[in-house]
């Protein structure tokens, strides 16, 4: 292996045309990691946005909060950046884009993924996923007296903190149970429901809405919500739409199906960020995560292998968010864990452990970074722990090793 990875990168037998397929978090670490690892042939970066790669995570807190504007990633790439440059079609060897045709040796695709619309309406309705999608939500903002959020996800969430600090009259409307639906099951999320109203914020569980109209949303039921904005945060769908009948083998989310080495078909061609699902040896089966964490750690995993490395990719998947006054952090993946424990008490700082027999498989914390970092080491290295000494929260996690 060693010598392939030399080989490679003296260009002997390694690529001399990379194609960077997504100009986000993850096509920028792919294009700067190719780069870092000594690459130096020709790397091509397509993005679609009018922008240079930035981060996205702040856009719904600092930037809404209007104490940054721009969070352009700062790495100078070394790369030939095509804005505003879509990718329309993958054939074996070339890229076609609204720009033409970019022939590659290797590929590394980075599309990441778009907001699902609420569909069916007339009705301008933010979604957040862009730069330019947070700039018009903040002066959007700034006019409005109401503002109606569809979705207590993590945008719904963050988004309904904002309009909250601004004293804006703010509406948060899911069809789910609890908050955070779609991450975390009803026991965990329950616990969230109280920090609503704590920040004045109107809460409606268990109430899909039916309608969009000129003075707000229609409810199942027969009610409705008037607001002057609209926001939708119903979750996003991988941007593979372009990759149909290229051979890249797409799961029934629109997720690209890699391998452990993020490597998919045909050819050298790779996935990293929002639309990669691989399998994970560390929690079994496949998984697709959309974190920033995930995008940047894949991306260089992909980039290296690009090069020649044989690099398997089982990362421990981190998450964070803040919201409604409280910071959490997910490490892990939770999907059919035997059992779940609460540490500390939901009042205070608490954290969430999932486990399969002793063997802990995620964590949630809230405002608890200590049990985080503890908790991500003891997953990676399969530490056997004893549920009942880790939910005492008197006891550290490393020390509720068995
Ligand atoms: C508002 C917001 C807040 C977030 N907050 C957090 C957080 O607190 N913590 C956290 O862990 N994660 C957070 N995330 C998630 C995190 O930002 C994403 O997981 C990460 O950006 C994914 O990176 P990516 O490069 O895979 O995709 P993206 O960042 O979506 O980048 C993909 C790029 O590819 C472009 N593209 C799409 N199709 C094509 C095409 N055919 N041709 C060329 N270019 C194309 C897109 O326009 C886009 O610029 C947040 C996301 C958003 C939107």
């Amino acid at each position: 292996m060693e010598d392939a990875v030399s080989d490679g990168l003296r260009g002997v037998r390694g690529p001399r045309r990379v194609v960077v397929v997504g100009g986000g978090l993850a096509g920028h670490t792919a294009a700067a990691t190719l780069r870092a690892e000594g690459y130096d042939g020709g790397l091509t970066v397509l993005g679609a946005e009018p922008h240079p790669p930035y981060d996205r995570p702040p856009l719904s807190k600092e930037l809404l909060a209007g104490t940054v504007d721009d969070t352009t990633l700062k790495d100078d790439l070394d790369a030939d950046l095509r804005l505003r440059c879509r990718a329309l079609s993958l054939r074996p060897g070339t890229v076609e884009s609204t720009e033409g045709v970019h022939p590659y040796d290797a590929v590394i695709l980075a599309t990441g993924s778009s907001p699902i619309g609420l569909g069916g309406t007339s009705r301008a309705v933010h979604a957040l996923r862009t730069v330019g999608d947070a700039r018009r939500l903040r002066a959007a903002l700034r006019d409005a007296a109401s503002v109606a959020i569809v979705g207590a996800g993590w945008i719904g969430s963050e988004v309904a903190t904002r309009a909250a600090a601004l004293d804006r009259k703010v509406t948060v409307i899911d069809a789910a149970p609890t908050p955070l639906a779609r991450a975390l099951p009803g026991a965990v999320g329950g616990h969230l429901v109280p920090w609503y109203a704590e920040q004045g914020i109107d809460l409606r569980l268990n109430t899909p809405v039916t309608g969009l109209d000129d003075r707000g949303v229609s409810l199942a039921g027969g009610g409705r919500v008037d607001a002057d904005i609209v926001v939708a945060g119903i979750g996003a769908r991988p941007d593979t739409g372009w990759l149909r009948g290229s051979g890249v083998p797409l799961a029934p989310d629109g997720a690209v199906d890699a391998d452990a080495a993020l490597r998919t078909g045909p050819g050298a061609v790779y996935a990293a960020g929002d639309i990669v699902r691989w399998p994970s040896r560390l929690f079994g089966g496949r998984i697709r995560v959309e974190h920033w964490d995930h995008a940047a750690a894949s991306a260089q995993t992909a980039a290296r292998n690009v090069l020649g490395h044989v690099e398997p990719y089982d990362p421990v998947p981190y998450f964070w968010s803040d919201q409604l006054g409280h910071r959490l952090q997910y490490v892990g993946h939770h999907d059919g864990a035997e059992r779940l424990v609460l540490r500390g008490h939901p009042s205070d700082s608490w954290t969430a452990l999932w486990f399969d027999g002793r063997r802990l498989r995620a964590a949630l914390a809230v405002d608890n970074p200590r049990d985080v970092r503890e908790a991500r080491r003891l997953i990676a290295d399969r530490v056997p722990l004893s549920a009942e000494r880790a939910a005492d929260p008197a006891v550290r996690l490393t020390d509720a090793a068995d």
